[in-house]
């Protein structure tokens, strides 16, 4: 069976528009969608990258963050997952994935949006690991709508509460436990540097997101952490179809790019280990984007 390291035609790789219009209520579950995106499950091949290493994902349970939890757990870490309770059945079935590995799952649903669950999340991590040296923070939230008029302030609190809030929060927690050779991977956008009419609250917070990856990665780059920054570009995940595009727009999702197809989240895993191994230790402050072609600068 195909693998991601199989020879082929990347522009034929993975399925290529036209989706199907398939609306979910957000979060929304990888389960239900169609296609099934491809976090990995099958394709992904682990080589011993992260020897022992204790990670905790945020947005665990589906899309990149599946995928970056999955690649971890091959590559030989212990991994806990951070989602929202809704998100229950995507998330078994990731803890189940990483179990198969033979490596320590650890489940910790809840909002992000709230400091103390943030500090509460990462405490627990560190405890349930027995210590926490990467840290993957991919949860978000993306809802799109056409005119400023109808962008209400509890969306606009809630996108900068989850994107931009959360990951300080959360890096607040985690610097003091992480030891020398800790890794914080970010995950910004195309949109930080590209962003599209319908997306003013959050394409902003991907901005965000860039200017404090590099300016933290500069703060605690002399204590030994490094902190880069994962931007990708149109990626199939339930973040799209439950309301991050309009569902007119997901016919075509992907058509865009020069690959003319949408990415898929397994195709995210491999910048998350680079970014988390030690192999890239002389990588910090810096972006990495997988965009199909789209230009990120
Ligand atoms: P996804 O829906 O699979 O993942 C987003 C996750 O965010 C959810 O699974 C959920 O667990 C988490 N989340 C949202 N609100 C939360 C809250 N209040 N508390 C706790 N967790 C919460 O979709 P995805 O596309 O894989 O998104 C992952 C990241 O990738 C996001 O930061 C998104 O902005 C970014 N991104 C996605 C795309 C894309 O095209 N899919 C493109 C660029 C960037
Ligand atoms: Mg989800």
């Amino acid at each position: 069976m195909a693998n991601i390291y199989t020879l082929q035609d990347p522009t034929k790789q993975y399925p290529t528009p036209k989706f199907k219009k398939q609306p979910q209520t957000v979060p929304g579950l990888a389960k239900k969608m169609t296609p099934r995106p491809d976090h990995g499950e099958t394709s992904y091949i682990g080589n011993g990258r992260l020897p022992n290493r204790k990670a905790l994902v945020t947005g665990g349970d589906s899309g990149i963050g599946r995928a970056a939890a999955i690649a971890f757990a091959r590559e030989g870490a212990d991994v806990a997952i951070n989602y929202l309770p809704s998100e229950e059945p995507d998330a078994q079935e990731v803890i189940a994935l990483i179990q198969k590995e033979g490596r320590k799952a650890i489940a910790i649903p809840g909002d992000i949006r709230s400091e103390s669950f943030c500090k509460k999340m990462v405490a627990q991590a560190h405890k349930r690991l027995g210590g926490l040296d990467i840290l993957a923070l991919v949860a978000g939230r993306q809802h799109a709508v056409e005119k400023i008029a109808d962008v209400t302030t509890n969306q606009l609190e809630e996108t900068y509460e989850v994107n931009v809030f959360a990951l300080f929060w959360i890096c607040k927690a985690a610097l003091p436990l992480m030891p020398k050779g800790g890794s914080i991977i970010t995950t910004a956008s195309i949109q930080a540097t590209h962003p599209s009419p319908s997306l003013l609250d959050y394409a902003p917070t991907k901005a965000a997101i860039l200017a404090f990856t590099r300016a933290l990665a500069r703060q605690v780059a002399g204590d030994g952490i490094r902190v880069n920054c994962v931007a990708p570009g149109p990626v199939w995940t339930p973040l799209q179809i439950s309301g991050g595009q309009p569902q007119k727009k997901i016919p075509e999702f992907g058509s865009e790019t020069p690959m003319r197809r949408a990415g898929q989240p397994v195709e995210m895993s491999p910048l998350y280990v680079l970014l988390a191994s030690q192999e890239s230790s002389y990588v910090t402050g810096e972006v990495y984007g997988a965009t199909g072609g789209l230009e990120i600068g």
